[in-house]
């Protein structure tokens, strides 16, 4: 019996094209299509927007980004095994869908996709997390994307949405809300891959700021935050010692306590130390 978008349920795609999941790919695929289309939905308005669709797998999330409307995916995939699987897909959505076989991390993407542009992903921890930062660290402001779609182990998401005092606050925190407005939209069960994780899963959207949400050097910051949190049980005045010799005059002049410990400090006072150092050189 075919799905509700007329194509094949998922199981038997598999089936048909033996792609049985493999680990070191990340292979944990999603195979209801009321969830993947849950999913689709959280990224925003479809219709408009161009989708840059990372690990499209067997084709789940593809199907939901398409039955709910997306104007156009571009669906980068490694394995060679799921592109007859995708091509199917794409006959059944003419025009709308575009598979390339490479390596998110290396694939070359210009000019194939018109703004606004979401991106929207359910990958392997480890290159989710890279993404992740590359995305939120282009030489240029505002980046090719409007928002950002991404499943994360649930430990993952908590580090992006953590704020100040929270045991999870770090840099990735500080990254990903400077420059965009994260959330977490859907919490996941084990169970709803296969074959199942070890951990839950979160599903984290960010919008893009059009600009940071304070001033600062992306550089400075990155430094600052990294010496901060590199040793984030020491106190300031210590662990950003290497940075300028009078760093206890920069955190006096910004109302940071040269005592307190990087977990607690906002990133509204991380942004104003770094514009006072960069105010130095
Ligand atoms: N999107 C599908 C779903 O939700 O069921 C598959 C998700 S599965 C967790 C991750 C997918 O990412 C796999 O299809 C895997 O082959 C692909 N993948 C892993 N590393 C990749 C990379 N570096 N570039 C592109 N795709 C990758």
């Amino acid at each position: 019996m075919a799905a509700i978008d007329g194509l094949p349920p998922l199981r038997d795609v598999i089936a048909t094209h033996g792609l049985s999941a493999r680990k070191a790919l990340g292979q944990n695929f999603i195979l209801d299509l009321n969830l993947t289309a849950r999913i689709a939905r959280s990224a925003g308005k479809l219709a408009q927007s161009d989708i840059l669709e990372v690990g499209p797998g067997p084709g789940g999330l593809t199907r939901g980004l398409l039955a709910e409307g997306a104007r156009k995916v571009v669906a980068v995939e490694k394995d060679a095994r799921c592109l007859p699987a995708l091509a199917e897909v794409a006959a059944h959505y003419p025009g709308r869908l575009e598979v390339i076989e490479g390596d998110a991390l290396t694939v070359d993407l210009s000019g194939r996709l018109a703004p606004p542009v979401r991106v929207v992903a359910n990958l392997p921890y480890n290159v989710g997390t890279e993404l992740l930062i590359r995305w939120l660290t282009p030489p240029e402001w505002p980046p090719f994307w409007t928002s950002l779609t991404l499943m994360f182990q649930r430990e993952v998401a908590q580090r992006i949405t953590a704020q100040a005092g929270d045991d999870a606050y770090g840099r990735l925190a500080i990254l990903a809300q400077w420059r965009a407005t994260p959330r977490v939209v859907l919490e996941l069960p084990p169970d709803a891959f296969v074959p199942p994780p070890k951990v839950s899963s979160s599903v984290v959207h960010l919008d893009a700021l059009p600009e940071p949400r304070f001033p600062a050097r992306l550089k400075t910051l990155e430094r600052v935050t990294a010496a901060a949190f590199g040793q984030r049980r020491k106190m300031l005045r210590a662990s950003l010692r290497g940075l300028a010799p009078d760093i206890e005059a920069h955190l006096g002049a910004v109302g940071i306590p040269p005592t307190e410990r990087a977990e607690r400090v906002s990133l509204e006072a991380f942004c104003a130390l770094a514009r006072s150092l960069d105010a130095n050189d």
